[in-house]
């Protein structure tokens, strides 16, 4: 095994796969082979390795084969080819934001509810 649990590659961000996989209406250089197979880009279907998402870009914008790159992309989060990071499929920031959330929206339950004990004692007390 190469990798330990602490330093295990993670995946790509499934977002970002599945862009990848939907954007594939692009100029393929037929001189260019897969640097995964090896095989020459146009024999298949292609995807490249670029999403842009909120106004910025990820990825190299290096091309691959789809059937290849997609199976690289489920156990690393690298470009196969420069190793460039891509985005990381990073479920415990998620987890950690969707606390953030649920604690922010408590806090503000328990404003709402203060400011309402206020008004009914302003107006029965
Ligand atoms: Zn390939
Ligand atoms: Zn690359």
């Amino acid at each position: 095994m190469l990798f330990n649990s602490t330093d295990r590659p993670k995946s790509t961000a499934p977002w970002f796969l599945e862009q990848v996989l939907e954007y594939d209406d692009f100029p393929v250089n037929d001189t260019d082979d897969c640097a995964i197979c090896l095989d020459k880009l146009i024999e298949k279907d292609c995807l490249k390795l670029r999403v842009i998402k909120d106004g910025e870009s990820y990825g190299c914008a290096h091309v691959f084969h789809k059937s290849c790159c997609e199976n690289w992309l489920k156990q690393a989060n690298v470009c196969p080819l420069c190793r460039e990071k891509l985005p990381e499929d990073d479920r415990e920031e998620e987890l950690k934001q969707m606390e953030e959330r649920y604690v922010r929206l408590q806090q503000e339950q328990q404003a709402r509810e203060k400011r309402a004990d206020d008004f009914s004692s302003t107006m029965f007390g």
